[in-house]
């Protein structure tokens, strides 16, 4: 099946079967306090689509080996870690051998954890960015377990291409398990409810400009608990067609903080610096780069295959008594218990193709409006 638009959770807690594993009905969940006066900071950020995929591919140029490492889409967290042992594979073959310095572009989701994975090959790593969390794209992000998001358009989703997502986001999703349990909190799991006014069979509305995506998730169905449907009753919402998943949740603000603490750490250096034409390239002693500029490669590199599609995510007041997301399906709104606040994602008509960082405060009031309607 393929589908013109995946909400921000992806097809994942879509598809999910209609009867499946016995769960025990949760406690009555605390009520979300959707209310638009407890919008505390709403960010805005591109998430950098390739309709082919993400780049990840090694080119000689100015004498140096270019690993080009960008175009991660909706899934950029979630496909971070396995992303980023596919660019070290392509560092490793250029002859870089441990001990020797390498420079990494981007100190977004993906150039942080290229860093790492490259530090725990035994790299030294000095991190260029033009910006520094919290001030990049992957700030901004919802932090769902969405490996599948906006992360290719279906003519370029060949089986070949599909093994090499699965290949990634299996040894992504086994690193994020690493990070479980910690002080900071940067990955957990939490039970989730997709909520569908219609039914879940009614499609979901296109959006402008947006190609076919392929359906992926089957690919890795066993790599969290199947969830179910819920009787009226088992859950505290309005509507009468309400599924029950398990998600890992993505703490951001406490991920970053601890990958830009582990790289300093472990003597990683971080040097802002803004690289305005390829030439700039040549310009850095390192002789092995990693370009992860995200959204930034389409005008760096002039990539005409890359669309940026804005995303806009507002915080409410952490309610640490919430330990659900809420997915509004058909009315472009989720909800996750993130612990710097209770984040709500929205989503506009006219996202894709748009690189608008301006933020749209009616846009999100929607959006909690929606979510307390629910309640
Ligand atoms: C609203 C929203 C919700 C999302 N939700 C999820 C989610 O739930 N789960 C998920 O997995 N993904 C999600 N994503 C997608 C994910 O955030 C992206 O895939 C990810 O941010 C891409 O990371 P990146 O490091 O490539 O880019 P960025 O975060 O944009 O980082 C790029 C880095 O490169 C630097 N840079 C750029 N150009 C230059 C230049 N010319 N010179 C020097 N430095 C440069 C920037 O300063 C920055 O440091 C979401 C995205 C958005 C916008």
């Amino acid at each position: 099946m393929k589908r013109r638009h995946l909400l921000a959770a992806g097809s994942a807690a879509m598809a999910l079967p209609a009867q499946a594993m016995d769960f025990a009905a949760p406690h009555a969940p605390a009520a979300i306090r959707a209310s638009v006066d407890r919008i505390v900071d709403i960010a805005v950020g591109i998430r950098p689509f390739r309709a082919q995929g993400p780049r990840i591919e090694a080119e000689r140029r100015f004498g140096k080996a270019l690993v080009h490492h960008y175009g991660h889409g909706g899934s950029g967290w979630s496909l971070s870690w396995g992303s980023a042992q596919r660019a070290l594979a392509l560092v490793q073959a250029s002859g870089a051998r441990p001990g020797d310095r390498i420079a990494v572009i981007g100190c977004g989701a993906i150039g942080l954890t290229t860093a790492r994975t490259a530090q725990q090959a035994g790299y030294r790593v000095r991190l260029y960015a033009k910006d520094r969390p919290p001030r990049v794209h992957s700030s901004a992000a919802t932090g769902l377990w969405t490996p599948d998001s906006r992360i290719v358009a279906n003519e370029h989703a060949s089986d070949t291409w599909q093994d090499g997502w699965e290949a990634m986001a299996r040894a992504s999703f086994k690193v994020h398990q690493s990070y479980l349990g910690l002080p900071s909190g940067p990955v957990e799991w939490h039970d989730g409810y997709v909520i569908a006014d219609d039914g879940f069979d009614t499609p979901l509305p296109g959006h402008a400009g947006e190609p076919e995506y392929p359906d992926l998730y089957d690919r890795i169905h066993d790599l969290r608990p199947q969830g179910r449907a819920l009787a009226p009753g088992e859950h505290p919402f309005r509507s009468p067609h309400v599924r029950r998943f398990t998600q890992l949740v993505f703490n951001i603000p406490a991920y970053q903080r601890l990958l830009l603490d582990d790289f300093a750490r472990d003597g990683g250096e971080l040097v802002q610096r803004e690289l305005h034409t390829p030439r700039d390239f040549a310009r850095l002693p390192e002789r092995v780069i990693v370009n992860c500029t995200g959204d930034g490669a389409r005008t760096l590199l002039g990539d005409a295959g890359m669309t940026p599609v804005r995303g806009q995510t507002a915080r409410l007041i952490p309610q640490p008594e919430v330990g659900y997301a809420v997915i509004y399906r058909g009315h472009n709104c989720v909800a996750l218990p993130r612990r710097d606040g209770l984040l709500v994602a929205a989503m506009g008509e006219h996202d894709f193709g748009s690189a608008d960082l301006q933020p749209d405060r009616a846009q999100s009031e929607d959006a909690v409006r929606r979510l307390a309607s629910l309640f």
